[in-house]
């Protein structure tokens, strides 16, 4: 069996958010490897925080935003990693996933929506360092309905459905990119099937996907995850 250390890195997140979505998507992720029979776990490591002092203001098109710096985020999941790795050494582990709440920088350049909708990879020393920004993937208008359920007296059940529906979407879309992800970190390229490893051009697109690898897909990740994985880096 092989483990990934999975965590979120979070400032201003909604408890909702965290339940509903991440927690989700880890339990969820875990129950597809099962399904699918693949010697392949996340292993939950707790929550990171980056120190608010890390976080930029950025101009863009898409105007201000705030955002990680990819470098810092990068350094503090590789010590993250390697703490845990010192920690039990038994297990077999060389990779870790983090969803961010917030989209990454690197040296200033913003990432455009093709980039920050996908993940982003880093190898250091033989452990690898995936990334991805849960922003993208936030349906609209959800932090707008949490606020409103927060702070109302009298909210009703219409309000809470429209939550518990979104709350849902979210984690669907995210579900699909941490599997596309993973898809990455063995070694799958993007595919032209219907499948989690076909990159698409819109929300709309990636909220048509079914959240699976295709065959071909399937069979190469098998493959891979037949094979000792941690001497392939
Ligand atoms: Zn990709
Ligand atoms: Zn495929």
């Amino acid at each position: 069996m092989e483990f990934i250390a999975f965590t979120y890195v979070g400032n201003f997140v909604e408890r909702e958010v965290i339940d509903k979505v991440v927690f989700n998507v880890f339990d969820e992720a875990n129950r597809f490897f099962e399904g699918k029979r693949f010697p392949l776990r996340f292993l939950y490591i707790g929550r990171l925080k980056l120190e608010p002092g890390y976080l930029i203001n950025l101009t863009t098109p898409e105007g201000k935003i705030m955002v990680y710096p990819m470098e810092a985020l990068v350094e503090l999941l590789y010590s993250r990693l390697l703490r845990e790795i010192e920690g039990q050494p038994e297990i077999r582990m060389n990779k870790i996933f983090a969803l961010t709440t917030f989209p990454l920088v690197s040296r200033n350049r913003y990432f455009d929506f093709y980039e920050k909708f996908l993940g982003v990879h880093e190898t250091l020393l033989g452990l690898r360092m995936m990334m991805l920004s849960m922003k993208p993937f936030e349906p609209e208008g959800l932090s707008r309905l949490i606020t409103i359920i927060k702070t109302g007296e009298d909210v009703d059940v219409e309000a809470r459905r429209k939550l518990r529906l979104k709350l849902h979407l979210f984690k669907d879309r995210l579900l699909k990119g941490v599997l596309h992800e993973v898809g990455h970190s063995f070694g799958l390229e993007h595919c032209r099937n219907q499948c989690v490893m076909n990159s698409p051009a819109s929300m709309v697109e990636w909220d048509l996907r079914v959240p699976d690898y295709c065959d071909d897909c399937t069979a190469k990740l098998r493959a891979v995850l037949g094979r000792d994985t941690t001497q392939l880096l």
